[in-house]
């Protein structure tokens, strides 16, 4: 290793141990990792099949993965018999492009929240168009308004205490408010309301594509999503293409496995998008901008997928819901958050921002932070095989020079060993 790269893993060793001594992170996630638990276990017990839905859900992304070309075919040929326009973008600079052309300048622009948008940098480049851009997810405001990157999938700001959000409002929206969790929230509705109403555009992503109809599924608690993607003349989904599945159930199927292992019975709203607004009223004509958006556009992005899909162990990771259940649960995420991560939080997040264009030097260094304890797979509902992952990348970073290759052989032994652990303990647990 060039002392280049050993200088880069203990600039990231320092930032780390700096977030788990001198910070509230540990603090804020004692307290978002206790009520999760509880709301996550609640729900399992009450519905009881959801491990069986689960498995289900794992055949349906195996199948969707395997045929990923087909699918994105078949829904772009679903979403322009629907009169939405679909546009392929090979990379995050051609999605970027690919909206930027759809908004123009001088625009207000609402978004809901949307991991595929953080990855492409979509709001700095509509603002360096000269848009007005608001994050309108509650935890994305607030990260929007700190400047940073979110610190998990489905909490981005799971790191930040009510304390801090607070001095955040104040400073940035100019509004007094106390840290009291129902005044900010309160605070957030009235600043958004105003901007969702003028919006000129709303975008959304997706926790499912539906290929066979032709539609945009996403789930959603604060309402924000429904009116971003319902007021506003224009509405664009960007969404990664390992979203699709074959048919409308295999996504309904997708979105109640992951609002179930976020931890949610119901979540507020299940949206479910498949054409611009239209109506037959008169004459049973069909004519397009009704009272929601009379222009819809969906812009499925590659950036890295297909490439993922053709590792035989790593396009595991395409099967992700981006739950964020994992994360909960690994020891160095709870002490660090997302920091533990690049582009993408957490383990599996390294694999993805390992592919989506994340700084890979930075991935190499947090690879070797996993501590192979398998927390990761055991909560995940796809039991997703991170540990596996995490080893397997540590090899490609090694052929590529970046990560020392007797580093990587330990690697393996230790994988190999843990294995060995594992089994043991399956066999232990299941007697
Ligand atoms: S790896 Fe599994 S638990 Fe983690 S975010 Fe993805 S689906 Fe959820």
């Amino acid at each position: 290793m060039g002392v280049e790269s050993q200088d880069v893993f203990a600039k990231y060793r320092e930032m780390l141990a700096r977030v788990a001594t001198e910070t509230e992170v540990p603090k804020a996630l004692r307290r978002a990792v206790t009520s999760y638990r509880g709301n996550v276990a609640r729900v399992l017990k009450l519905f009881p099949d959801t491990l069986q839905l689960a498995q289900e859900v794992r055949r349906i992304k195996e199948f969707s993965i395997d045929h990923l070309d087909e699918l994105v075919d078949a829904a772009c040929r679903s979403f322009e018999r629907n009169k939405v326009h679909c546009h392929l973008a090979r990379d995050a600079a051609e999605a970027n492009r690919i909206v930027g052309e759809i908004v123009g300048s001088g625009k207000l622009v609402v978004k809901g929240k949307s991991m595929v948008t953080e990855e492409i940098g979509l709001r700095e480049y509509l603002e360096g168009l000269g848009n007005e851009v608001w994050e309108t997810d509650l935890g994305e405001l607030i990260i929007q308004l700190a400047g940073e990157r979110p610190m998990h999938l489905t909490s981005p700001s799971i790191h930040m205490t009510r304390e801090r959000v607070a001095e955040l409002f104040r400073e940035k929206l100019g509004v007094d408010v106390e840290p009291n969790i129902p005044e900010l929230v309160a605070a957030a509705r009235r600043f958004l309301r105003d901007k969702l109403v003028n919006a000129d555009v709303g975008i959304s992503g997706a926790n499912a594509v539906a290929a066979e109809t032709g539609s945009i599924v996403t789930i959603e608690n604060e309402g924000n999503i429904r009116l971003a993607t319902g007021l506003p003349p224009v509405y664009i989904a960007v969404t990664g293409i390992e979203k699709i599945v074959p048919r409308l159930r295999d996504a309904m199927m997708v979105a109640e496995t992951a609002w179930r292992f976020a931890g949610y019975v119901a979540p507020a709203y299940v949206n479910v998008i498949s054409s611009p607004s239209k109506t037959g009223d008169i004459e049973k004509t069909i004519t397009y901008g009704a009272q929601g958006p009379r222009e819809m556009h969906v812009v499925l992005v590659d950036n890295g997928r297909s490439e993922m899909a053709k590792h035989p162990v790593l396009k595991e990771a395409l099967y992700c819901l981006k739950c964020g259940a994992c994360m909960l649960e690994c020891p160095i995420f709870d002490l660090v958050a997302g920091n533990y991560g690049d582009k993408y939080p957490g383990g599996i997040g390294l694999v993805w921002s390992y592919f989506t264009g994340g700084d890979k030097q930075r991935v190499a260094a947090m690879l070797y932070l996993c501590a192979m304890c398998y927390r990761c797979k055991e909560r995940c509902p796809l039991s997703i095989d991170t540990p596996k992952m995490i080893v397997a990348l540590r090899n490609m970073l090694a052929k590529e020079g970046i990560v020392p290759p007797q580093v990587a052989k330990n690697a393996e032994e230790t994988l190999k060993a843990n294995e060995k652990i594992l089994e043991e303990l399956e066999k232990k647990v299941l007697g």
